[in-house]
């Protein structure tokens, strides 16, 4: 495993693409995921990257966060060879499922996430990287 990428919910995505490209990162694409109601963009940091996530409805997850929280770190991303068998591991430990099943993410690929109250505080996304020959770029 290893640390794909770092959430940050944002109010404004142009806005906040402005000042982390200010800080010298230079941003991917921007892509839009109804499933998970926001408009997000990665920012490559070495082999993680930072995901800026926009609210796309005030009630979604994300949307929600900014109402309680404001903006912030919103959830720590690792990265998976097998993300049924990561869900059924964390199943296993007696981890909080967010997700009982993986769900499409950004750039095709699969995505679940798992409780804050199970692990300390921190929202915890398991991803997969999509299948090969799928459409999606290598990034994200
Ligand atoms: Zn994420």
């Amino acid at each position: 495993m290893k640390v794909h990428h770092i959430g940050i919910a944002v109010r404004n995505l142009e806005e906040a693409l402005a000042t982390y490209r200010a800080l010298g990162l230079q941003a991917g694409g921007q892509e839009e995921v109804p499933g998970q109601g926001v408009r997000l963009a990665f920012l490559p940091a070495g082999e993680a990257r930072l995901e800026l996530l926009e609210p796309l409805r005030p009630d979604s997850a994300v949307g929600r966060f900014l109402e309680s929280r404001g903006e912030g770190v919103h959830h720590l991303c690792l990265e998976v060879d097998d993300i049924e068998a990561a869900l059924e591991r964390a199943r296993q430990a007696g981890i909080r499922l967010v997700d009982e099943r993986p769900r499409e993410g950004a750039h095709g690929a699969r995505v679940a996430f798992l409780h804050p109250r199970s692990l300390h505080g921190v929202l915890l996304e398991l991803w997969q990287a999509p299948r090969q020959g799928g459409t999606a770029p290598p990034h994200g």
